[in-house]
C-alpha cells in the first residue's frame, strides 16, 4: 500500500478509527487509512448544503442525505456562513419593523434563551440586519443603528421597554397589529429552518450554529443576488 501524500510505501499500522486500520507515513509523516467511511467533500454541494439549510433539514439528515459525515457538515456550514455578506440597500424613507424570537441553545431552559432580532423592510420583505444574543442595548442597539442608516420614515416595533431609548420618538411607532409583517415572516422561519420549530427536541447545541444556519438562511432568499454566488 502506498501513501496517499508522497506515494512511497513508507506506511506504519497506527491504532485504529473504529473498524478500520489507520497507517501513518514514515516519510511525510501523514495519516490515513484505506478505507473511509464518508466521502471527501466537493465543494460542488455548498449549493445543496444551502438549499438543505433552507427547507428545514437538520444536520444528521443533511449528513444522511449528501453522505458527508456530520463533523464535514457542521464545518462545511460555518465556512459558508462566514462568507455572508450583509448587502447595502439603496431604499431611503421606507418603512421598517423590527422585532425578536426566542429560540435556546445549549440546554431547553427559560435561561438559555437566545433571541435573534432582525429587521425588514415592511413593503419589500427583505432583511436588513440580524443580531443574536440577548435582549440588551446592545444587540438591539446593533438592529436599529443599521436600520437608521437607511433613513426610515418609520420603524414599527412592539412594546418591549429598551426601544425607546434607542429609537427617536418621532419615528418610533407601537400601533397594535402595525408589525403584522414581521410576526408573519417569524413563523416563515420557524417552518423553514429546522432549529427554531417549536414543541420539539430539536434545538441549537452553540450559539455559533444557530448564527451560521440563520444567516445561510438569510443569504440563501433575500441576500444571495448581492452576494453573486
Ligand atoms: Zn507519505
Amino acid at each position: 500500500m502506498k501513501c496517499n501524500y508522497c506515494s512511497k510505501n513508507t506506511l506504519i499500522c497506527k491504532g485504529k478509527r473504529g473498524i478500520n486500520q489507520r497507517y501513518q507515513c514514515k516519510n511525510c509523516g501523514k495519516y490515513q487509512q484505506d478505507f473511509y467511511s464518508y466521502k471527501l467533500y466537493n465543494s460542488q454541494d455548498d449549493k445543496k448544503i444551502k438549499i438543505l439549510n433552507a427547507e428545514g433539514v437538520g444536520i444528521r439528515s443533511m449528513s444522511r442525505i449528501l453522505g458527508y459525515s456530520q463533523g464535514t457538515i457542521i464545518r462545511r456550514i460555518q465556512h459558508l456562513a462566514s462568507k455572508v455578506i450583509k448587502p447595502i440597500y439603496s431604499a431611503n424613507n421606507e418603512v421598517y419593523e423590527v422585532d425578536e424570537m426566542w429560540s435556546f441553545v445549549e440546554k431547553k431552559k427559560p435561561s438559555n434563551y437566545c433571541w435573534i432580532t432582525y429587521a425588514i423592510n415592511r413593503r419589500t420583505h427583505e432583511v436588513i440586519d440580524v443580531s443574536f444574543g440577548s435582549r440588551s442595548k446592545e444587540n438591539l442597539g446593533k438592529v436599529i443603528r443599521s436600520v437608521l442608516s437607511y433613513k426610515p420614515k418609520k420603524i414599527v416595533t412592539d412594546k418591549l421597554n429598551t426601544y425607546p431609548g434607542l429609537i427617536p420618538s418621532e419615528l418610533h411607532d407601537t400601533t397594535r397589529y402595525a408589525n403584522n409583517r414581521i410576526e408573519r415572516s417569524n413563523l416563515t422561519l420557524r417552518t423553514n429552518i429546522k432549529r427554531l420549530s417549536r414543541k420539539t427536541i430539536c434545538f441549537s447545541k452553540s450559539k455559533k450554529m444557530l448564527e451560521a444556519c440563520v444567516l445561510l438562511y438569510f443569504d440563501y432568499h433575500y441576500w444571495k443576488i448581492c452576494t453573486k454566488k
